[in-house]
């Protein structure tokens, strides 16, 4: 099998890692608190550790530890207004990168397309690359190895695709009928089976189509071999990934109807979701989400909606789950008094996975646990890739944020909830950093949602010796420069875009504010001394 080459270390490592060592900058790259968590999810922790119970130590159930999988069912059932299953409607991950990782691997497939919605978080792109390169399917050739008979029955082609829950082939029960029907005996038993891998069908690499030019864009993904050209979409009339001189909020990052209308057709696949998104902060709009919706529908499309910043959201906006069940919602929205998030958006329960995170919900990044939920047969095809890549994850921290939910459920919605306090916590964070930005001559875009902000530093341009590093874009150059001789640190915001698309955003960083006030006033100084 050829090694993958198509990625190469990623810009937040990059960043985060290699330049951040090198230089200790005042680290504002990376999206991680630098305060504590909450004190009783630490204390949940402590508390597993020290427990009586050795086996939290030990291996726990591959898709969910029992205790955790009921206490997130429990929570988004009340959510999304529709009982879920914690068995088989449910799959815990290594972080949200794990859920992702097995919700596109366990369905892209040869042929198909995956729409992603630009500036996205920037593993999207690579998965969906990875999925259509070598894992699309695998085929084997089925051999029944009769240890009686002189025959070795060969089914030619059998094929099973990885991961993807569909199976093209003849089915084992079909194989032996087969086998049956031309020896004319007794079936063989199953230990008489052998089952061989006889080669690894590679699908072509993935290609990014560039559509248009408007700020909120899509990228399309489609395979090589199938030769699929999409047309040029006419410039937008949108407000997007354009200068303004005006204060910008990441509600003026839109979606172009007409061009996300165009990217769908009988190919694709499943459209990522983001929101709120990263990098931006945008919260998308329920119009918004009944547009990518319908077309769904439409085209019979799986939605996977990254939901990992569902919490942080500032009011007045209001985070809105896609994949909610309507019918169910009616009935137990009126008998739930704490029912403080329903979304309406008829038959998108059955088409799409949802995904969190343990290190956003609860502020501890470095604990690594996140989730899917969505009915269970596309859960079954994560739970496949899951199984066979990461097969469980750890137990003490899963029993840890089993106990984090269980406190925050009966007091969801209420002030002393960390889910309603986390964001009103961030929101003088997310003023201050605007307000420096703006006094220094950067406009950013004053975000929606999550804990990132996303500035134009053109205006400062002239400050900065572009020429002295030999990065193709210039927002690299920028932030690259910014760390080594200012000492602050951010990403390049043509990180979140592919390759075609990357020119557009070259005018930008993005700055993380979930940061400790000292540091946040550190920054402004920085800025202000070096300006
Ligand atoms: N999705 C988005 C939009 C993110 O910003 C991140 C960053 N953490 C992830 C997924 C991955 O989350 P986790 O750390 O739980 O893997
Ligand atoms: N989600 C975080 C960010 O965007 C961390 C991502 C990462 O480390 N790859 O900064």
């Amino acid at each position: 099998i050829k090694a993958l080459n198509i990625f190469c270390i990623d810009t937040l490592t990059l960043f985060t890692h290699k330049l951040a060592l090198e230089h200790k900058p005042l680290n504002l790259g990376q999206g991680f608190p630098d305060f504590p968590p909450p004190d009783y999810i630490t204390e949940a922790l402590k508390t597993v550790c020290t427990s009586d119970n050795v086996l939290l130590h030990q291996y726990t159930r591959g898709f969910g530890h029992p205790r955790l999988v009921t206490a997130l069912a429990q929570i988004y059932s009340q959510l999304i207004g529709r009982k879920i299953d914690p068995q088989t409607e449910m799959l815990v991950t290594a972080g949200a990168y794990g859920a992702l990782y097995s919700s596109i691997l366990g369905h892209i497939d040869e042929g198909d397309e995956a729409i992603i919605i630009e500036p996205y978080f920037d593993c999207y792109e690579p998965m969906v690359r990875t999925a259509g390169e070598c894992y699309a399917g695998v085929e084997f050739e089925l051999k029944m190895v009769v240890t009686t008979a002189e025959k070795v029955f060969s089914v030619e082609h059998y094929f099973r695709s990885y991961g993807n829950g569909r199976n093209d082939g003849p089915s084992l029960q079909q194989v032996v009928v087969r086998y049956q029907q031309q020896f004319n005996k007794a079936a063989p038993s199953k230990s008489v089976i052998l089952a061989v891998v006889k080669k690894f069908r590679r699908t072509g690499s993935v290609l990014c189509q560039r559509k248009g030019s408007s700020g909120s864009r899509q990228t399309v993904c489609t395979n090589e071999n199938t030769g699929h050209v999409f047309d040029e979409v006419v410039q937008s009339p949108q407000r997007g990934l354009k200068k303004s001189s005006g204060p910008i909020s990441s509600g003026d990052w839109v979606l172009d109807p007409t061009e996300l209308q165009n990217s769908f057709n009988a190919k694709t696949k499943l459209i990522i979701l983001n929101t709120p998104n990263n990098p931006l902060g945008k919260v998308f709009t329920r119009q918004e989400l009944e547009m990518i919706a319908n077309l769904c529908k439409k085209w019979n499309v799986l939605c996977i909606s990254d939901e990992v910043y569902e919490w942080i959201v500032y009011k007045p906006y209001e985070h809105i789950r896609i994949g909610t069940d309507f019918s169910f919602k009616i009935s137990i929205h009126t008998s739930l008094k704490d029912c403080v998030f329903v979304a309406t958006l008829p038959g998108m329960w059955e088409r799409t996975i949802t995904i969190g995170s343990a290190g956003k919900t609860f502020s501890v990044t470095g604990w690594k646990t996140g989730w899917a939920y969505g009915p269970a047969n596309l859960i079954r095809n994560l739970q496949v890739v899951h199984q066979n890549s990461v097969y469980t994850c750890t137990t003490p921290i899963q029993e840890a944020i089993a106990l984090g939910f269980e406190k925050e459920f009966p007091r969801l919605g209420q002030n002393d909830c960390y889910f309603v306090s986390l964001p009103k916590e961030l929101e003088p964070k997310r003023k201050y950093m605007a307000d420096f930005l703006r006094e220094v001559g950067m406009n950013p875009t004053v975000p929606e949602g999550g804990y990132f902000m996303v500035a134009d530093w053109t205006p400062l341009a002239s400050k900065v010796d572009l020429n002295s590093e030999k990065d193709q874009y210039k927002d690299y150059r920028f932030t690259k420069w910014m760390t080594k001789n200012v000492g602050l640190q951010g990403i390049p915001v043509s990180a979140f875009y592919s390759d075609a698309h990357k020119h557009i955003a070259e005018d930008f960083v993005r700055y993380c504010f979930i940061k400790k006030d000292e540091n946040l006033k550190k920054a402004c100084n920085i800025l202000t001394k070096w300006k």
